[in-house]
């Protein structure tokens, strides 16, 4: 009974001190910064671009390196601080790159180049490692929490910059999966603090802690005088090496049984490289049957074909080829290339609350609160003019008001905002708004008017 009770006591001092020791050293300490997104947001803004992306890429369909990957990055994930918050997966697109990226939330995208060049498992878990950090200090809503503070005021949907929609956050900034987005454009610091979580992470998962800026340099070293994607991606910061090093020390050297590698990378790593070269960047779009680049960068006109919104409170169709952001009290609807200069609509539609003031007696009529919408969103857009108003129209089976405005477009020139307001059962104000550049109105003003005829208020 006593020898027990001192083994027992053995093995929770020693497991005290093991935790203690695992505590006192004196890592960097990481955490995300400004943000006006919740991690929950950051989880819907991840998956709405991720789906984007998924169609864009051409993701690898490989179901043992798949497995072997998502299983290493959730292995990983689990170690980073925060981490449990985020539904972390891990995707191979088929790219000869070398490359990685990850959306907020943990949606996370391993290019094949990059596992065909890595040495070890040690070396891919650190890119991993490296981009789990991004997520984690949550980079990218970061980043468009600060342009959105910039940006918002200038924006057309004046009456619902309160709103909080994720979708409508990221139409209004034009956040998409594109190489310019502002959600992949890390600054070098935000680097910095990733290659000290991804050490940090590898360290605490029992790898290498080198392995990340191994990794690195080799890519560096091989991409010599080339650009490489994973730089222009992740900006290198300053003595990049160098602060790795530092900072693993701080974590008091390599971690003792430090893995480096595994049969199962290097039977992925061959079978990928076996494989065929993957499609030419651009020729998944064009064997999808989407119209190629032909109209000099302007958008694809909208398709002839329907799909339907259906919505809790409303219903409509629109071209399939439009995308549909945000929903509730503020959503867009824009084909590719639609919404641009970091989030001006030039082609599409929004479709929009407005909560109009009403008088003493609480009534109003359609026309003043269109007439208080108006005023409000050409406060936010001083260029704007009012070229035809209380145009009566309909809206599904509802009495509507038509206005038409032009304002500067964001593609150059003029553009024509054509305005649809209706009322709701409740004394909220629905708009549409059709948005296209004067010259190219007529293309779309077709589409634009079959989305009003199909709209049914609930
Ligand atoms: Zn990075």
């Amino acid at each position: 009974m006593l020898v027990r009770t001192s083994r027992i006591s053995t093995i929770l001092a020693l497991t005290l001190a093991l935790a203690l020791s695992a505590h006192a050293d004196s890592r960097t300490q990481l955490k995300p910064g400004w943000n006006l997104f919740s991690p929950e947001q950051d989880v819907d803004m991840g998956r709405e671009v991720a789906k984007q992306a998924d169609r864009e890429l051409s993701i690898l369909n490989d179901r043992q390196a798949t497995t072997y990957i998502d299983a290493l990055g959730k292995q990983l994930a689990a170690h980073a601080p925060g981490g449990e918050k985020y539904p972390f997966q891990f995707k191979i697109v088929n790219d000869k790159a070398i490359n990685a990226f990850a959306l907020p939330g943990g949606f996370v995208y391993i290019n094949r180049g990059a596992i065909e060049a890595a040495d070890n498992e040690a070396q891919i878990a650190g890119v991993m490692a490296h981009e789990i950090g991004h997520v984690v200090l949550r980079h990218g809503t970061n980043q468009v929490s600060k342009a959105y503070l910039a940006q918002a005021p200038l924006s057309i949907l004046g009456g619902v910059l309160g709103s909080n929609s994720v979708g409508s956050v990221l139409a209004q900034l034009g956040v998409g999966f594109a190489a310019n987005s502002i959600l992949l454009k890390y600054s070098r610091d935000a680097e910095r603090q990733a290659d000290l979580m991804g050490t940090q992470t590898l360290y605490d998962t029992g790898y290498d802690p080198k392995a990340m800026v191994q990794f690195f340099e080799k890519i560096q070293a091989e991409s010599k005088g080339r650009a490489s994607e994973f730089f222009s991606d992740h900006p290198n910061p300053e003595n990049r090496i160098s602060s790795v090093q530092h900072e693993i020390e701080k974590l008091g050297g390599m971690p003792p049984r430090a893995r480096s590698d595994s049969p199962d990378f290097h039977e992925i790593k061959n079978k990928l490289a076996g494989m065929p070269a993957p499609p030419k960047a651009g020729t998944k779009a064009a064997t999808n049957g989407r119209p190629s680049d032909n109209r000099n960068g302007k958008p694809d006109l909208p398709s002839t074909r329907y799909t339907t919104y259906n919505g809790r409170d409303l219903q409509f169709r629109y071209p399939d080829n439009w995308h549909q952001y945000g929903q509730g009290s503020a959503m867009t609807l824009a084909p590719d290339g639609g919404i641009i200069n970091n989030g001006a609509l030039a082609y599409g539609m929004m479709i929009a609350t407005f909560e109009p003031h009403y008088d003493r007696q609480g009534q109003i009529s359609l026309e003043e609160a269109t007439d208080q919408l108006v005023d409000e969103l050409r406060r936010s857009n001083p260029n704007m003019r009012v070229m035809r108003s209380h145009e009566r129209t309909r809206v599904g089976r509802e009495r509507g008001l038509s206005t038409e405005l032009s304002n500067d477009s964001p593609a150059g020139g003029r553009e024509t905002d054509w305005i649809v307001t209706v009322l709701r059962p409740d004394g909220m104000l629905y708009y549409f708004v059709g948005v296209a550049p004067n010259r190219e109105f007529s293309s779309y003003n077709r589409a634009f008017e079959d989305v009003i005829d199909s709209v049914r208020i609930k």
